[in-house]
């Protein structure tokens, strides 16, 4: 259905702009250098035919598809972005393109032995005999997210080639600042106008995911009394021995590094301190809405517990709820789950359900009042030097986003 050689081009123009974003900054964009690639965008999505183009004054980026059928549809959106990840360096992408890939290791920078290998990326050898996309082993390649961009524009520019083919009408949105927790904070949803959308963000192909951690933050600020240590006698309270009570008390399995799937856990993430105050960071994360609760509540507890032994007022907590499991903003609307799941069997993707261990742009939109499932952008190993993709995922992700757009319009009929 698409040219290969033309998702390579398109996708490679973008991965060589660097288009990192700052997490220490409260602009946005983020980081000017991404008003480079959302300039590019919006006159490329002029080019190839989309109404409504709009570039704001946040960088976000957004176009229509309009409609080729008379009957009601409702209005569906796709979402990428187009920053990359501040934790490893964009500048200079220079991407190797792997034909027929052979299965074997892939030098990423001989010098430096620097090899991307199945036998550690185990993914790798399912894309045998693919065209594979990786870095030179200086920078992250930006597949997140600039795989996504490239085929949502793929599937627009194909629906326009071929206007036979029945769809309602598309909205597309591609944002700055995703990887700093904030590709949705300026999102227009009003102006958007999408019944629902789905973000175009997922890894491996055939990834489809709805549900999310809940998530809160917990600063843990212990009290203690700094006395000389040759005559603290029963004056002294050492404030890191209280937090380490603190720690202790904590369930010791219930930690990122113990736990997969749906269990949560408490993650302490860091401790400062000496004997007059000690600070510890914690994040607490659940999918389910009663046990997140419970673990505050947990926290809460415990601190009072402590507190009736060394004194009331030596432990304060300061809890924040970050971001909510998008799932019960989705399941009422689970029909557009179920449209993305035939869509990706309908070009023989076999669809892989599963919840994220994190978070999305698309919870916080559909909290926003847009439900926006996530779904496979087909790269793997983000945010680092070993990040690729093949060729053929992107390929595929676009024949997802045509179906979906074919589908809606039927289901409507
Ligand atoms: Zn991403």
């Amino acid at each position: 259905m698409t040219n290969k050689q033309h998702i390579i081009d398109r996708f490679v123009s973008y991965v060589k702009i660097d288009t990192q974003s700052d997490p220490n900054s409260n602009a946005t964009p983020s980081t000017e250098k991404q008003w480079v690639l959302a300039r590019k965008l919006a006159e490329e999505l002029r080019e190839i035919g989309m109404s409504d183009v709009e570039l704001d004054e946040n960088a976000y980026v957004m176009a229509t598809l309009p409609a080729t059928v008379a009957h009601k549809v409702p209005v569906i959106g796709f979402i990428s972005h187009f920053d990359t990840s501040p934790d490893f360096s964009g500048t200079n992408v220079n991407p190797q393109i792997i034909e027929d890939y052979d299965g074997e290791d892939i030098v990423l920078d001989e010098e430096k032995n620097i090899i991307l290998s199945p036998e550690y990326f185990e993914d790798l050898a399912q894309y045998k005999g693919q065209t594979i996309i990786t870095t030179d082993g200086t920078t992250l390649l930006g597949a997140d997210d600039k795989a996504g961009i490239t085929e949502i524009m793929t599937a627009m520019q194909y629906l326009l080639d071929n206007p036979d083919i029945p769809h309602g009408k598309i909205r597309i949105c591609f944002t700055p600042d995703e990887e700093i927790g904030r590709g949705a904070h300026k999102f227009d949803v009003e102006k958007f106008g999408a019944e629902w959308a789905y973000t175009m963000d997922g890894s491996q192909i055939g990834e489809l995911e709805f549900e999310n951690f809940h998530a809160a933050q917990a600063i843990v600020k212990v009290q203690g009394k700094s006395v000389h240590p040759g005559y603290a006698k029963d004056k002294m309270v050492n404030s890191m021995y209280i937090a380490q009570d603190f720690i202790n008390s904590l369930p010791r399995l219930e930690t990122p590094e113990h736990t997969k799937g749906r269990q949560g856990f408490f993650h302490l993430s860091s401790i400062k301190g000496d004997v007059e105050q000690t600070q510890l960071e914690y994040i607490i994360r659940d999918h389910d809405k009663d046990h997140f609760e419970a673990r505050k509540e947990m926290m809460l507890d415990l601190k009072n517990e402590i507190c009736a032994q060394y004194g009331s007022k030596c432990i304060e907590i300061e809890l924040k709820d970050q971001y909510a499991n998008m799932r019960e903003k989705i399941e009422p609307v689970m029909h557009i789950v179920e449209i993305a799941e035939d869509a990706m069997e309908a070009v023989n993707i076999e669809p892989l359900i599963k919840p994220i261990r994190g978070g999305t742009d698309g919870a916080q939109l559909s909290y926003m009042g847009l439900p926006c499932p996530n779904i496979f952008a087909g790269g793997h190993n983000f945010h680092g030097k070993y990040e690729y993709i093949p060729v053929e995922s992107m390929q595929k992700a676009a024949e997802v986003i045509v179906k979906i757009a074919e589908l809606t319009s039927e289901r409507y009929q």
